[in-house]
């Protein structure tokens, strides 16, 4: 599979570093709040990665945190810790608010057919394994003490900005000009591995560590947590591209210098989903959850779908009625599918052309929008019914639109609104007028069930109906 690295900047083979298996490592949500539609088009493209390098036949295991602890308001380590602020807008404590949170998020998920990781974990589960990789970094004088905290020491690297492409803006938000935000880093670029004292003081969650009372930084979480279940070499590395700087290289910095080797071979940056005011963000309130777009009655896999039809490296503009658009095309698309009537066995040798042209696709770079395009080259081209429905579901395994499925109920809610017995009883009465073979009525009769959106099919099997 060619795949777009971060790191080098350019599109390259993904090799992992045993064959055949991937070492993958997501960063979770902070769960401060209900996650927008922003976060989730993240979390929604990197469930397709995942579910293609499945297809592909790799041995994924996928590891999430949850930012649970040490998230401040800047990604710059500066500020007010998030879920801090959460706790004190709900006048709930740090925990009740990660709990439910963390629920809402999963909920979301699933929602959205989006898989759940292999293994989730919570930052505040994962303390000692924080403060053993501080201990570490400090022995080995990547780390030093001052003010009560402890820094990473970003002078003692040999390179420090890893993906080489920041830009002004991530600069202004990654790394503040103004030492004297917080007057103990030595560079500016510095970060901060745990804190204990400073103007950072009044965190509800604390734990005893050899440098006293206090929480870690935001980016050690991801670094021992991915150490900790995926191993020391990790294939692929994921999140929104606002985490390349400066959370994924502090990541990259303090893990390779902990391990002493290199780390993490792939980055999968997502950008960003925009709205009429620049960046979806949950600082800025405001934003679109996926229980709003249900309430205005929209089925969540449309967003879904609306995601998947646009690259993953590409900024996507939200708006409603771009979402409708694509609710018109999901509907379309669950009615062709329901309009199959499979019999038989699917056949291989008429699968195998659209199957190469699948994977061709997704291997370019997760190429989702030709992954659907799939879906109506399937739909329209000159095979059997079977083949097209087994193709369908062998192409959602990846892409999740739940197609059978939702076809299928839409197909029954269709049917629930009519009156059956008159149905029965008009496809009856023309059964009978067809066998005293009376054209005249069963025409009549045929053109009465269209006008209520009837379609009948002679199978042999006998008849069977649907609504249009
Ligand atoms: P957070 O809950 O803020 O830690 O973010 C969770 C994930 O969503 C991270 O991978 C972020 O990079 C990503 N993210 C944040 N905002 C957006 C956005 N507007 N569009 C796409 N991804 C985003
Ligand atoms: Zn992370």
């Amino acid at each position: 599979m060619i795949l777009y690295n971060t790191l080098g900047n350019k599109k390259g083979e993904f090799i992992p570093h045993t064959e055949g298996k991937v070492n993958m490592y997501t960063c979770g949500p902070t769960v401060y709040h209900y996650a927008h539609i922003g976060n989730l088009r993240t979390y929604i493209m990197e469930d397709v990665l995942e579910k293609y390098l499945r297809y592909a036949g790799y041995d994924v295991k996928r590891v999430m945190n949850i930012t649970d602890v040490g998230h401040l308001s800047s990604d710059a380590d500066t500020g007010e810790d998030k879920m801090l602020a959460g706790a004190k807008r709900e006048h709930k404590s740090v925990l009740e608010i990660a709990d439910f949170y963390t629920k809402a998020f999963f909920e979301d998920c699933k929602k959205l057919n989006i898989k759940t990781p292999d293994v989730i974990e919570p930052a505040t589960q994962c303390i000692p394994e924080f403060i053993q990789m501080v201990d570490t970094l400090l022995k080995k004088g990547y780390a030093y003490e001052a003010g009560g905290n402890v820094y990473f020491d970003t002078s003692k690297l040999d390179e420090y900005y890893v993906f080489g492409n920041q830009n002004q803006d991530d600069l202004e938000v990654g790394v503040r000009e103004d030492v004297s935000e917080d007057e103990n880093k030595r560079n500016k670029t510095d970060f901060v591995l745990w804190f204990t004292k400073s103007k950072f003081d009044d965190q509800e969650l604390k734990w005893e560590s050899p440098w006293g009372y206090g929480y870690p930084g935001w980016h050690i979480e991801c670094s021992a947590i991915s150490i900790k279940h995926n191993g020391e070499y990790l294939d692929l590395h994921c999140g929104g591209v606002d985490n390349a700087f400066p959370h994924h290289t502090n990541e990259i910095a303090q893990s390779e210098a902990y391990l002493g080797h290199k780390w993490c071979s792939n980055w999968f940056h997502v950008t960003h989903l925009l709205d009429a005011r620049g960046k979806m963000s949950k600082s800025k309130g405001g934003f679109l959850t996926v229980s709003l777009l249900e309430e205005k009655g929209y089925n969540p896999l449309v967003y879904r779908m609306f995601c998947l039809q646009s690259h993953y490296r590409k900024p996507l503009t939200f708006s409603f009625e771009n979402l409708d658009n694509t609710a018109t095309a999901y509907n379309k698309l669950l009615k062709k599918v329901s309009a199959l009537s499979p019999q038989g066995e699917p056949s291989t040798e008429e699968a195998k052309p659209f199957i190469d042209t699948f994977k061709k696709n997704m291997d370019n770079d997760l190429n989702t929008s030709l992954g659907i395009t799939s879906i109506y080259d399937v739909l329209k081209a000159k095979i059997s019914d079977s083949t097209k429905l087994y193709l369908i579901n062998d192409f959602d395994k990846v892409l999740g639109l739940d197609l059978v499925n939702q076809a299928k109920e839409m197909a029954e809610k269709a049917k629930s609104s009519i009156d059956t017995a008159k149905v029965e009883e008009l496809i009856k009465k023309r059964t009978e007028a067809r066998a005293k073979k009376d054209w005249a009525t069963a025409d009549i009769i045929r053109d009465e069930l269209n006008a209520m959106n009837i379609v009948i099919k002679d199978t042999p099997d006998g008849i069977t109906w649907s609504v249009k």
